[in-house]
């Protein structure tokens, strides 16, 4: 079931750790205490709790289990959810299982990508790309999101 917990090695010390999809703050290692990358499945029933009410940014990830591009996405994700570990949590939807959140972010195509914070879209885009691209993207989107924002803007 999508609620359940990875198993997540530590990119310090190696130990492995159980990281629940939910949960307030972000996961550190229980060894060494570094941030640990967060990534959760979520679906129509679980993404408000997982990716709207996270307590960090959410970097979405709308897949389907047909999608050729979504196979090279999804391991450049994870690895810029692990560079920014303790930063991002990264939300995995499979949109076939997940159709009202399908409808609802309108995906025309896979993968869609959006980075959330507090439930606002920060930033989207759809297609592949490699991890130095998406840890730029991500990182972008943050900066300017939490920037206050001006009239102009
Ligand atoms: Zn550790």
């Amino acid at each position: 079931m999508s609620t359940a917990a990875r198993v997540v090695r530590c990119p310090n010390c190696g130990r492995k750790n159980r990281v629940p999809p939910t949960g307030r703050g972000r996961p550190d290692c229980g060894n060494c205490h570094s941030p640990l990358p967060w990534i959760a499945d979520a679906d129509d029933e679980t993404f408000g709790e997982v990716a709207e009410r996270a307590t960090i940014p959410v970097v979405v990830d709308l897949w389907a289990t047909w999608c050729g591009p979504c196979r090279m996405v999804s391991p450049a994700l994870e690895k810029v959810a692990t560079d920014l570990a303790g930063t991002i949590k990264l939300v995995k939807v499979d949109i076939d299982a997940s159709p009202r959140l399908a409808q609802r972010f309108e995906v025309m195509a896979v993968p869609t990508l959006m980075v959330l914070d507090h439930g606002e879209i920060l930033a989207r885009q759809a297609g592949a790309a490699n991890a130095p691209v998406l840890h730029n993207w991500i990182t972008d989107a943050l900066t300017r999101g939490s920037r206050p924002r001006t009239a102009a803007s």
